[in-house]
């Protein structure tokens, strides 16, 4: 079996046939044994015209698309591992108009297909984070969201933070491993559970001056806490810049490929994806092939945990407080 696609042209002349895509993954996903996915018997008749396979036990019909993210999709599957391809290979992303150009689909397809890719990257993390801990906050987006007249008021009035959406961000300084939380406020309790949540009380803290991680600070084995507005950006060799300089990537991720257009309900995609290819660039991506990318994201899809949620198109346009205007179906990134 091929693993490795150096361009995407490789990728495409390979998947030239759908038989050929829906091999692979059946491979991938079963060794090419058949497992019902609703009762786990391997016991199956093949049906031949459409592709699928007949459960002998339970008498279900299933093909090797069932709970991943292909499911219910009519998108080839060669076409999938394109938008794969395309969206994972890039630290700057690809919007859906680009990846439905590129591979023939609406925007609107292209759109859910990329949802679906992100939900992939989110990299789950459990283990806590330890060492020197950068931290800081970050203001984005929100311009471009429908907002009532009375907060837009508000946020003509305010400055600066008003109005936008906080982005939490933690840096392992050893490792270079991020993590972003968007928040729907910031206070000292909402930054209190993510740092208890995620870092290590053995770790050495790093912060601007901000009075919101004073009390927390005192959880851990130490606090710096730099002064900004006194131009104190480092103190013993504690500095913050990790995170600070990942924030500017991340700024420019959202400005670049998606036009500042992320709408603030679906933030946290966008910040998973990034964050994904921010931690695998440095730790694994580069120790394999760069060109073995989706077959580490196809792994991803068939992992058990993944496999019980996929992301469906209606839930994905709920969230969007405005879901049921019909112009604000249509979203552009
Ligand atoms: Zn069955």
């Amino acid at each position: 079996m091929l693993e490795e696609f150096k361009t995407i042209k490789d990728l495409e002349k390979y998947f030239s046939t759908e038989d050929t895509a829906r091999q692979y993954l059946e491979n991938y996903r079963w060794l090419n044994n058949p497992v019902c996915p609703k009762c786990g018997s391997r016991y199956y008749y093949i049906l031949r015209t459409v592709k699928q396979y007949c459960c002998k036990t339970c008498r279900k019909n299933y093909s090797v698309r069932v709970g991943t993210i292909f499911d219910n999709s009519a998108v080839p599957l060669s076409k999938w591992f394109t938008a794969i391809f395309l969206l994972s290979n890039d630290r700057r992303s690809m919007s859906s108009v680009q990846v439905g150009e590129w591979i023939g689909v609406t925007q609107k397809t292209a759109w859910f297909m990329n949802h679906r890719i992100r939900t992939m990257m989110n990299t789950n993390n459990v283990e806590l984070m330890e060492g020197i801990i950068q931290m800081d906050e970050l203001y984005t987006g929100g311009k471009k969201d429908k907002v009532s007249k009375s907060r837009k008021e508000k946020m003509i009035a305010g400055s600066g933070s008003v109005g936008k959406i906080p982005v939490i961000g933690i840096a392992e300084t050893e490792t270079g491993k991020k993590r972003y939380f968007v928040s729907d406020e910031v206070t000292a309790g909402s930054i209190e559970s993510i740092i208890i949540n995620n870092v290590s009380k053995d770790s050495i803290l790093v912060t601007d001056g901000s009075p919101l991680y004073t009390t927390v600070g005192k959880e851990f084995n130490n606090h710096i806490a730099l002064n900004h507005s006194k131009n104190e950006f480092g103190k013993d060799g504690y500095h913050s810049n990790d995170i600070e300089g990942s924030f500017r990537h991340f700024r420019g991720y959202l400005d670049g490929t998606y036009k500042g257009m992320v709408r603030s309900w679906h933030l946290q995609k966008y910040a998973n994806e990034f964050i994904y290819k921010n931690n695998r660039r440095e730790k694994v991506v580069l120790a394999l092939s760069k060109a073995k990318k989706p077959a580490v994201i196809l792994k991803t899809i068939l992992t058990p945990e993944n496999l019980k949620k996929v992301l469906r198109y209606r839930d994905l346009v709920r969230l969007n407080p405005n879901h049921n205007r019909k112009w604000d179906l249509q979203e552009a990134c």
